[in-house]
């Protein structure tokens, strides 16, 4: 395997153009591309014309970027209540196709592509893979599934508009995974964090690493740490990017970080980011954490105004070390539906995975958490994973492992935590999203 250097990553800046612009430039080009879209959806959207006329808004009104503030929000409820096809801006006949995910209510959150979107979604990928430092000479094994879900096809989209090989693996079946990643040569694979854990776990026990030609994973759609990612990379010695982006604003491929990992550089010229205090809705200063809002500038099946995706991060405008000017976004704390209230403090599984894999060594990231109620108070378990050898010592090394665990959670948690110690491979793993939490509490 060549090594890869820093140069490598700089140098491969896919549509050189658009990153040079200057922030007049891509205001102006914002601009342009808000104006036309509002008039689109005022003109053919039921939804949004009764939304903004009840805001006393007219098209004309938004002249500019800087008038965004002045239109409605859209929410997963205002989506769930249109299905499937109420937020259409385009007659149905050009709609090439449909993406969805599976809702809490049972129902799909649905997403409309006329070709042009699709288009436009394989370009957005292929920048990512780009900053990941894949070229047209790339490999890209695919075991997100490919479906209704949108990490197959958007990957697979992705790889040939960079003109790279696809192999649709699709998830499951992990011993096939493996042999075929080695067969194929692959030079990158993309899934969700947890999963790339588990094949990683998985390829180093059946010890064909050093066979493999891997040099990049692609990972989203679940929130990760650095930790989690610094761990996979060294079992399979490559480098791992992040990779964001949910089904009704595109699929993957809204942002990613590039090898700097200063942040999820946005596609801000398609997807005009905004990051907003979810309380006052008021736009949150740079580096504070806020809801992250995306308006569409240029899809046409199903362009959303002002979309809360219910992420909370924090937004830079400085130029990374890369050389782009694009807007990055951190890492995610995690969701606003993710979050669990515990006793009256907020917490995140993330928070849970930093500090487990802060202790190294006999502690595995595998873990549940599990919130019950008892006696009208809230009461956190989380399960965690350790070495087998653990389990063959002493009892007063577990209870000094176990009691060494608590007191690290509940310093990163803020609120007391029972450890169950489970031997490895307890936690069922996921070929999807991994379940993080457990709530019996039927809040
Ligand atoms: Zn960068």
């Amino acid at each position: 395997m060549a090594a890869v250097t820093l140069e490598h990553w700089v140098e491969r800046i896919r549509d050189p153009k658009m990153e040079c612009m200057s922030r007049d430039e891509m205001a102006s080009l914002q601009s342009e591309r808000l104006t036309k879209v509002v008039k689109r959806v005022y003109e053919n959207v039921d939804f949004y014309r009764k939304k903004m006329k009840e805001l006393g808004v007219e098209p004309g009104d938004i002249r500019g970027i800087e008038d965004i503030d002045k239109l409605p929000f859209t929410t997963k409820e205002d989506l769930r209540e249109n299905y499937p096809f109420g937020l259409l801006a385009v007659p149905k006949s050009e709609v090439a196709r449909v993406q969805g995910t599976s809702g809490t209510t049972g129902k799909l959150t649905l997403a409309s592509y006329t070709q042009n979107d699709v288009d436009l979604w394989g370009e957005c990928v292929a920048r990512c893979l780009t900053m990941a430092g894949l070229t047209e000479e790339d490999i890209i094994h695919v075991c997100y599934g490919y479906g209704l879900f949108t990490g197959g096809l958007g990957l697979d989209y992705g790889a040939k508009a960079l003109g790279a090989m696809a192999i649709p693996m699709s998830a499951g079946n992990t011993k096939r995974q493996m042999m075929c990643m080695e067969d194929f040569g692959a030079t990158a694979f993309a899934c969700t964090p947890s999963y790339a854990l588990y094949l990683a776990e998985s390829l180093q026990e059946a010890g064909v690493v050093d066979r493999l030609q891997l040099k990049a994973g692609i990972h989203g759609a679940e929130p990760w740490t650095v930790e989690m990612r610094k761990k996979i990379e060294s079992i399979l010695h490559i480098n791992c990017f992040d990779i964001y982006g949910l089904c009704e604003i595109l699929g993957p491929g809204v942002a990613q970080d590039c090898i700097h990992h200063t942040g999820l550089h946005i596609h801000h010229d398609f997807f005009y980011p905004e990051v907003l205090n979810p309380a006052t809705h008021a736009a949150c200063a740079q580096g504070e954490t806020g809801e992250l809002v995306f308006t569409t500038l240029t899809k046409e099946a199903m362009p959303l105004i002002r979309y809360r995706t219910k992420d909370l991060t924090s937004i830079t405008y400085e130029t990374c070390a890369c050389g782009r000017t694009s807007p990055r976004i951190s890492k995610f704390t995690g969701r606003t539906d993710d979050m669990k209230v515990i006793r009256g403090v907020n917490v995140f599984p993330t928070q849970v995975e930093t500090a487990l894999l802060s202790l190294g060594g006999a502690v595995e990231p595998h873990y549940l958490m599990i919130v019950d109620r008892e006696d009208n108070l809230d009461v956190l378990t989380v399960m965690v994973e350790v070495d087998e050898s653990m389990f063959s010592d002493e009892i007063r090394k577990l209870d000094a492992l176990r009691n060494k665990i608590g007191a690290v959670l509940k310093q990163a948690l803020g609120v007391s935590v029972r450890v169950k110690l489970v031997e490895p491979k307890t936690i069922q793993r996921s070929e999807g999203k991994a379940v993080r939490v457990i709530d019996n509490r039927n809040l």
